[in-house]
């Protein structure tokens, strides 16, 4: 599943090459992914320029020039092709845009988890249904330690569950926030009220550096994530824990690395690196 570094990727690629450019049609092959797809029948996002291509958590958000906007979410699956008009089609391209150079930028999603929608002018963005209650970018300013320390505070639930909670920070998913924890040296099942302030203050740390490493990596590519053009994210060479269960803990080189089930997600962890 993309996570945050994967989705940024997606949208460096894409902003330089779409910004200024503009959708002459919309075609699309399915009535609907998560939710319905009526992008097709909205002439208001033919002949706009796109003005900026934002993320905010997993979503992308592509402002066009009269103030309407096209949220995409990646799913489990999604991914974007730009590429010549006459490419062939490949199966699960479910929507297809045309663009005034000539090109068509494509959205291929096997499992159908993604959206494609529409925003339109006028409705704050902040207040829509998808983005209202998330919370911080883990990469801004407004997530800071205390954000961490204050969300800890008092919660018996397991940290690693805090972490993937999206009104806490959003798009640490389950490959990054098993990262952050091995760098941090916490245990991911330890109860996140239990952890001190100023070891929450180097996980806080440690979240920032995996997913800025990531993102110079270019992402992780597992199973269905590949970003734009198929070039693969080279992340996976760097992941000390994630998807290592059974191997030796390359820091300590004595512990194996085991896997839990954590809310239904797979868990990693040295068991003396963390703690
Ligand atoms: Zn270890």
């Amino acid at each position: 599943m993309p996570e945050l570094p994967e989705v940024e990727t997606v949208r460096q690629a894409l902003a330089p090459l779409l910004i200024g450019e503009h959708f002459t049609r919309i075609i699309t092959h399915v009535p609907r992914l998560r939710t319905s797809l009526i992008i097709a029948d909205i002439p208001q996002l033919l002949h706009q320029p796109v003005t900026a291509l934002y993320r905010r958590a997993k979503y992308l958000l592509f402002e066009l020039d009269n103030g309407y906007y096209l949220l995409n979410h990646l799913g489990m699956s999604g991914s974007w092709r730009l590429e010549e008009a006459d490419a062939p089609l490949q199966k699960h391209d479910h929507a297809e845009f045309l663009l005034a150079s000539g090109r068509v930028l494509r959205y291929h999603d096997p499992r159908r988890f993604g959206m494609l929608e529409v925003i339109p002018p006028g409705m704050p963005l902040a207040g829509h249904s998808y983005l209202q209650h998330l919370g911080a970018e883990p990469l801004s300013d407004d997530f800071t330690p205390q954000t961490l320390i204050q969300a800890c505070r008092n919660k018996t639930k397991p940290i690693k569950n805090l972490l993937m909670d999206n009104r806490v920070v959003v798009g640490v998913g389950n490959i990054y926030a098993s990262e952050a924890l091995f760098l941090a040296g916490i245990k991911p099942q330890t109860p996140a009220g239990r952890i001190a302030a100023g070891r929450l203050k180097h996980l806080h740390k440690a979240i920032r550096d995996v997913l800025l490493a990531a993102l110079q990596a270019g992402g992780t590519t597992i199973r269905s994530y590949s970003s734009l053009n198929g070039r693969e994210g080279q992340f996976a060479r760097h992941l000390w824990v994630y998807g290592r269960a059974g191997e030796q803990c390359e820091k300590c080189q004595r512990a194996i690395i085991k896997q839990i089930k954590q809310a239904g997600r797979s868990s990693y962890y040295c068991p003396v690196c963390q703690h």
